[in-house]
């Protein structure tokens, strides 16, 4: 499924509506703490511009109430944030659609950028309301998704609005652009040998995963306490560790469709309490004893996935091996990136706590591609296709 990119529409003297993911974090004082999702969007925002393209930029922020006004979640202070980063003037619209946005829309220069306000003051947006998407398409000659995270939805401004700018160029930005690359396409044509690291709390979040890797890759290692729950199933002894019990069956499942491919730890490194300083034992796996949990994958384990891993050509990664918020049980996770960082080989790191490790090991740049969405990363892993993207134009 190769898209259209903005970078082969020519935007000269057009307006471009973009869909960004500017739902950054904000403090009591509505101060910015990581405008990392605004510097993402750079890349779209000066190809346009530096090929003289107008923008009209559109995003969500937070969880308000769809029913009018709450600074809270007023898109301003990214509006603010992004005229620092472009040094150029960007206006602020009040509104999406109202008379605000309009005013502000017709009254866009050469060069001009404005920020609408929050997509979801506007009850509209989550409903995916057709004359809401009518009214932000009326706004522009080409309309670009450019925000990965919210790709998996299907609110309006990722599909109605495109829908009803049918006739007109719709396309990628850079942003989703690569992440379609790796999340996608790496994924479908793989340099063999494909090893999956699979961990994280839960196994239930991650079944559809675990399942759609199972069919496309060569080995997919299982850490995290998901992997008690895989232990519980084959009767091991788990003490207090965190287990699904009610997802016994569906482990089972994944254990026979896997046979050889679907790899468990081999020990466990347990603690007597959820703590740093709680009392410590390595054990073999499916032997915790009673008063003990697993907090993190045994040494042996954290060593034999990273020699799976080195002889890895393509690596997808995604939750951490344990507590890894709690050190000494972050180490299988540390070994486990330190390996994905040394290694020859395309590594894709999905989103949430997994991108978060390999940033704080300062092993980001190691790596071929730390995925900027985490609930989208995991719905392409899960091999799903998005209304949103499938609607733009093909190359
Ligand atoms: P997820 O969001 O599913 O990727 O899960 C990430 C969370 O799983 C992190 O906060 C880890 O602390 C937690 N986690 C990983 N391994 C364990 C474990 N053995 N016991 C309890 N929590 C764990």
């Amino acid at each position: 499924m190769a898209k259209k990119s903005i970078e082969q529409v020519d935007v000269a003297g057009k307006v471009v509506l973009v869909r960004v993911d500017f739902n950054v974090p904000l403090d009591d004082d509505l101060a910015i703490t990581d405008d990392r999702r605004i510097k993402m969007a750079l890349p779209t925002i000066q190809s346009v511009l530096g090929r003289g393209g107008k923008l009209i930029l559109m995003s969500h922020l937070g969880r308000p109430k769809g029913d009018g006004n709450d600074s809270r979640f007023s898109l301003k202070p990214a509006a603010v944030r992004l005229g620092e980063l472009l040094d150029q003037p960007v206006t602020f619209a009040q509104d999406t659609v109202g008379d605000d946005a309009q005013a502000k829309v017709a009254a866009l220069g050469e060069a001009g950028v404005l920020v609408l306000e929050n997509l979801r003051f506007n009850e509209g947006e989550k409903t995916g309301c057709s004359a809401f998407a009518g009214k932000l398409a009326a706004f522009a000659d080409v309309y670009c998704n450019d925000a990965f995270g919210t790709c998996h939805r299907t609110d309006a401004s990722m599909v109605a609005v495109p829908e009803a700018m049918a006739g007109k160029p719709r396309v990628v930005g850079f942003l989703v652009d690569k992440e379609i690359q790796y999340l996608s396409d790496a994924i479908a044509t793989p340099q063999r040998p494909f090893v999956a690291i699979l961990g994280g709390a839960k196994v239930s979040d991650k079944i559809t995963v675990i399942d759609n890797l199972l069919g496309v890759c060569d080995s997919v290692l299982i850490g995290g306490a998901m992997a008690y729950t895989f232990a519980f199933a084959q009767g091991g002894s788990i003490g207090k560790s965190l287990v699904e019990p009610d997802k016994v069956d569906l482990a089972l499942a994944l254990l026979e469709k896997g046979g050889d491919k679907l790899v468990l730890p081999v020990d466990t490194h347990c603690g007597d309490d959820f703590s740093a300083d709680c009392n410590k034992e390595v054990v073999t796996a499916g032997q915790i004893s009673e008063d003990f949990e697993g907090l993190d994958i045994g040494p042996e384990t954290a060593n034999r996935y990273a020699q799976i891993v080195s002889e890895a050509k393509t690596v997808v990664w995604n939750g951490p091996m344990g507590v890894c918020e709690m050190p000494p049980f972050d180490e299988g996770t540390k070994k486990v990136a330190q390996a994905i960082a040394d290694g020859e080989n395309v590594s894709i790191i999905g989103g949430g706590d997994s991108a978060a490790a390999i940033q704080q090991l300062g092993f980001a740049d190691k790596v071929s591609h730390v995925s900027t969405g985490g609930g989208a990363s995991l719905a392409m892993l899960e091999g799903k296709s998005f209304a949103a993207v499938e609607l733009l134009d093909e190359i």
